[in-house]
């Protein structure tokens, strides 16, 4: 696809998931909502996806549901990606965002990852994995694949994720502080990196962990909207189907998708 604008690629991978096995069915569940017709293509800020290039072309990699899967990653998404576009990966679990980065960063390199989260997945290894779904972002900060990560919706740092926030300069927002305003210019290359459970579980029931206390649906949304600055790829991760009542879930993942393409074309 040399002309897209932007791609939207599935990651159908969750062999890193610590507690619970879906999200890898989660590319095909926000693709069929999203195209089912239950919404048109428009984005809220007025940008026609429809007549985006790429924007309803489908790839999913072709990888392995396996550890050896996840060392295809990067190298399948280097192949899959066309340089003129901007890529939205579909999870999977979180941990696809490190080799996700490292694939972006090696033709346009983000200078600020905006992280929403429940979790800050600063693990230095999780049950004796150092790329755990717990992990990426520890992982991401110790190849310095980004100057700042701003972390949003955060509500379950222990001591030791603390001290790794602390120790990678991450910018770590708790519930109930959002921030007013990231402070990025006009030289800097957003990544967005959206896990589900971010949101309130009243809004997303298909995830695999459940924490209450989280942001709506539209405090993200405004976030994400006030992002004037280019945006080089972003990634919406750990939907999990199995869990999943009515397609909300896969609703509110395909909004965020929408929003994302909105501004990527935008800007
Ligand atoms: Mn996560
Ligand atoms: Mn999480």
């Amino acid at each position: 696809m040399p002309n897209s604008q932007i791609s939207l690629i599935g990651v159908p991978f969750d062999a890193k998931s610590s507690f619970l096995t879906g999200p890898a069915e989660g590319p095909h569940a926000i693709r069929q909502t999203l195209f089912s017709g239950v919404s048109n293509l428009y984005s809220e800020i007025g940008v026609d996806l429809d007549n985006v290039d790429g924007f309803k072309d489908l790839i999913d990699l072709k990888i392995d549901n396996s550890d050896d899967g996840y060392i295809q990653i990067e190298k399948e998404v280097a192949e899959e990606l066309s340089d003129n576009a901007i890529p939205i990966f579909l999870g999977g679990d979180h941990s696809i965002t490190y080799p996700l980065v490292k694939a972006v960063a090696r033709s346009k390199k983000p200078t600020t990852i905006v992280h929403f989260d429940a979790h800050p997945d600063l693990y230095h290894e999780f049950e004796d994995d150092r790329f755990s779904h717990a992990c990426p972002f520890a992982r991401i900060m110790e190849d310095s694949l980004t100057d700042r990560l701003i972390q949003i919706g955060i509500r379950t740092a222990n001591d030791h994720q603390r001290q790794q926030a602390e120790k990678f300069g991450v910018e770590l927002y708790q519930l109930p502080e959002i921030p007013a305003n990231l402070g990025l210019s006009s030289d800097d290359k957003v990544y967005i990196s959206l896990d589900l459970d971010v949101f309130d579980p009243a809004f997303v029931p298909g995830i695999s962990h459940h924490e209450p206390g989280g942001m709506s649906v539209r405090d993200v949304i405004s976030i994400i909207h006030k992002i004037n600055v280019p945006i080089v790829g972003a990634d919406v991760v750990e939907l999990n189907p199995k869990r999943d009542i009515n397609g909300m879930t896969a609703t509110v993942a395909a909004k965020m998708v929408k929003e994302i393409a909105g501004k990527m074309v935008e800007n």
